[in-house]
């Protein structure tokens, strides 16, 4: 690519740092940006400013959000011995988009690789830790997925809550056929899971 002006470099060297963009996608967002009228750009560069400025990591939860607590953890109406352990705030989000939980929630940040060491600095359990000290919660329900490090997470989440809150009840999100679908369409794992997992009859 040849030479670019210096301060249009600088953009685009930031910007071919996001997920998807590369060297040429990420110039031809800056040559957007200088399209745009500079009120409009002006007010992009001072979004993304405020970004770092007014966003906060709730310290209960671990949500992004703009205040502390977030509005999950202080809305008075959810419930407060349930609590949701996601991987992610996006997660997170997508159970919360459903509307059909209102109990709380705790972001991981992360999950246990695969194999190698379970060393888990990349895990928020200090803050689950201090979560859970508070007492009020009963039932934590694991929200990590089937994967294999989501697994191998939970496997290490329930031992150790198991060791230190042994009357805590745990609990997974339910696996198997997903809505609208057919016994013979389902892949092998699939089945092998929901026959694990069946419910009896009421
Ligand atoms: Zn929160």
């Amino acid at each position: 690519m040849q030479k670019l002006p210096e301060s249009l470099s600088a953009v685009v060297e930031q910007l071919a740092r996001l997920p998807g963009l590369g060297p040429k996608s990420a110039l031809r967002a800056a040559m957007t940006f200088l399209r745009w009228p500079a009120t409009e750009t002006r007010r992009l560069g001072a979004a993304i400013f405020e970004l770092r400025e007014h966003l906060h990591l709730c310290g209960s939860c671990g949500a992004i959000s703009d205040t502390d607590p977030c509005a999950i953890c202080s809305d008075p109406a959810r419930g407060r011995d349930v609590l949701c352990v996601t991987a992610d705030w996006d997660s997170l989000l997508c159970i919360e988009d459903g509307g059909f939980y209102s109990g709380q929630y705790f972001i991981l940040g992360g999950l246990l690789a695969p194999t190698g060491d379970r060393a888990a600095e990349n895990m928020n359990l200090e803050r689950l830790d201090a979560r859970l000290a508070g007492g009020e919660i009963r039932e934590v329900i694991m929200a990590l997925g089937t994967t294999v490090e989501a697994e191998n997470t939970e496997a290490f989440l329930c031992a150790r809550l198991r060791r230190e809150h042994p009357d805590m009840l745990l609990s997974r999100l339910a696996q198997g056929i997903p809505l609208c679908s057919e016994v013979k369409f389902m892949d092998r794992d699939t089945l092998r899971q929901s026959l694990k997992y069946r419910q009896a009859l009421k």
